[in-house]
């Protein structure tokens, strides 16, 4: 299982309070409680990390569990890709995968209970009904006028809800709490409902099922979770959680805890399964594992590493206020790792020709390159008489400080020669389409001139062996306002060049049969990953990230 580096926060504080008195003597344990509606986001990397690096710190263990109790939102394609992420992100949850729907029995059960108990009652108002008697922040709600139904009415009505016999929304179950009070959670909430829909795993056994806010709290209780951590927008539930589990007779000493944390939010970024669904359902986004998408799926797709996301994951900590977290910050810890472990190549977008009039034309041979800064290594790549170099790198009228090739002008060819510019062929419109440039034969490395001071380096791939690549090239997905905040309408944002394929990319040899996921920094050009739609004669490339990077800049400057 991966290692997370958690900094001190105040629920891991909380968690070592717990201890100190005394509480939860048995371990601590966790949960990452995923409704299968949709596929993982980055968001719910930051829950995944907390959730399984506060087990793993306080030696406890982190559960898995599908929260899916809406049996017409969900489906296993999610509950497979959850699974997916989850153990590509590095974490395991060893026998501990769960479903709220294992509990639905219990459910029932402790739903029965508590109608004993004459805390829940049978109400016929409409879904509209219940809503208007609710009241508002500062008005109290209105008791329903079936509040007050015996426990045995009650009690039959739930049975016979539970056998079908009433349509959809014809009645539901509520906890009979305090319809005044200031917590509109408190107000009755709604605790079972009727839906004669098919679930994925219990298929058409049940025609009632428990909302969230009853499934949740119970599943915790009965999987011994000590401290259920989760999103600052379950604060104002907590008094019900506390409620539900008290009166159910749960040990205050063992019951779940609940600690509200931050939502991550990012800029540039939506990060909500219902707005990453449209994408997808609209056709806006190739899938859910589009490299432009913030779910796990696409940014693995793009070529995100589990051990940057863990990093960021770190980084970000974890906060009690909502914040707004630049992507730059995300971008500068996947540069961060392909930096130390992406082996250098070289590749050329846009190519223009290059040929080197006095280089021999049966000569061939292979320069020594280096494979990586950190970790060393080093290839053969192979070199003649005619190369290509990228279109960028020549201009005909440079301005002074252009130091790469123009007419008369002279550059270094990364681990070979030096060159010089002296012809520049032109098509009939004009448009330059080859350099006839001589080449110094001693300046390459360990040569008599090798050492001769030339301004520019530029990288390039030899004519003969080069493999075509197909390269795709990515910009947000979204357009936003300068803050980065996405506007509430994000389907007009979206960025018309969000994405551009280079169809006739050419790239150094070394590279061919590379397995789909493999990383490479293209050199000048960023960090690239192999796609899966790579064949063994096509070859198509991700761009993970360029090699600017504006976080660590600004960070330096403070
Ligand atoms: P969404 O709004 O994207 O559907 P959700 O909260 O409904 O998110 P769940 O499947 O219920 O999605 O989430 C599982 C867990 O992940 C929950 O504990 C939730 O609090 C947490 N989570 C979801 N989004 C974020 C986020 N942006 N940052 C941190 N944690 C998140
Ligand atoms: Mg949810």
């Amino acid at each position: 299982m991966a290692e997370m580096n958690l900094a001190p926060n105040f629920v891991q504080n909380a968690i070592e309070e717990d201890l100190k008195n005394g509480k939860y003597t048995e371990g601590i344990h966790t949960r990452f409680p995923p409704e299968p509606n949709g596929y993982l986001h980055v968001g719910h990397a930051k829950s995944i990390c907390l959730n399984f690096g506060l087990a793993e710190r306080n030696h406890g263990l982190c559960n898995l569990r599908f929260d899916d109790t809406n049996p017409t939102k969900e489906d296993t394609e999610y509950v497979d890709s959850i699974q997916e992420d989850i153990k590509w992100l590095g974490f395991s949850w060893g026998d501990r995968k769960f479903y709220a729907s294992d509990y639905f029995d219990k459910l029932y059960h402790y739903a029965e209970e508590l109608i004993c108990k004459g805390l829940a009652y049978v109400d016929d108002l409409s879904a509209e009904e219940i809503k208007e008697y609710r009241g508002t922040l500062t008005e109290p709600g209105k008791e329903s006028p079936y509040r007050n139904r015996s426990v045995q009415e009650n009690l039959d009505l739930f049975r016979r809800m539970k056998a079908g016999e009433f349509p959809d929304g014809a009645k539901v179950l509520r906890a009979k709490i305090d319809m005044a009070s200031p917590n509109i959670v408190m107000r009755d909430t709604v605790i079972y409902r009727i839906a004669h829909a098919e679930h994925h795993r219990t298929g058409n056994e049940w025609c009632i099922y428990p909302m969230y806010d009853f499934a949740h709290p119970l599943s915790d209780a009965i999987e011994g979770i000590t401290h259920s951590v989760c999103t600052l927008e379950f604060e104002d539930h907590r008094p019900f959680y506390d409620w539900l589990l008290e009166s159910l007779g749960f040990d205050v000493n063992t019951r779940p805890r609940q600690i509200e944390f931050a939502r991550l939010n990012l800029t540039n970024t939506v990060t909500s399964k219902r707005k990453l669904r449209q994408l997808v359902e609209e056709g806006h986004v190739r899938g859910w594992d589009d490299p432009r998408m913030p779910t796990i799926s696409g940014l693995r797709r793009r070529g995100y590493t589990p051990a940057s996301l863990r990093k960021f994951c770190e980084e970000i900590g974890v906060a009690k206020g909502n914040s707004l977290v630049d992507v730059a910050m995300l971008e500068h810890c996947v540069r961060d790792d392909l930096n130390e472990n992406a082996s250098r190549v070289m590749a050329v977008l846009h190519p223009l020709k290059v040929v080197l009039v006095n280089y021999p034309e049966d000569k061939s041979e292979y320069l020594l390159a280096d494979n990586n800064p950190m970790h060393g290594g080093s290839r053969f790549v192979p070199f003649s008489r005619e190369i290509f170099i990228e279109q960028e790198d020549f201009m005909e009228e440079a301005p002074k400080k252009f130091f790469r090739l123009k007419p008369g002008g002279e550059v270094r060819l990364k681990h070979a020669y030096i060159i010089k510019c002296e012809e520049v062929i032109k098509d009939e419109q004009g448009q330059v389409i080859e350099l006839r440039c001589s080449c110094d034969m001693d300046s390459k490395s360990g040569g008599p001139t090798s050492n001769r001071k030339i301004k520019g380096t530029i990288h390039w791939v030899e004519a003969k062996t080069a493999l075509k690549a197909e390269v795709r090239l990515y910009d947000y997905l979204l357009e936003t306002d300068a803050d980065g905040n996405v506007p509430a309408d994000f389907i007009a944002s979206l960025n018309k060049k969000s994405l551009e394929v280079v169809k006739d990319a050419l790239i150094e040899p070394s590279v061919k049969l590379t397995a789909a996921g493999t990383h490479y920094q293209f050199l000048r050009m960023g960090y690239f990953v192999v796609d899966p739609d790579t064949t063994p004669d096509h070859l198509v490339f991700n761009r993970v990230v360029g090699l600017r990077d504006s976080w660590a800049k600004a960070a330096q400057k403070g």
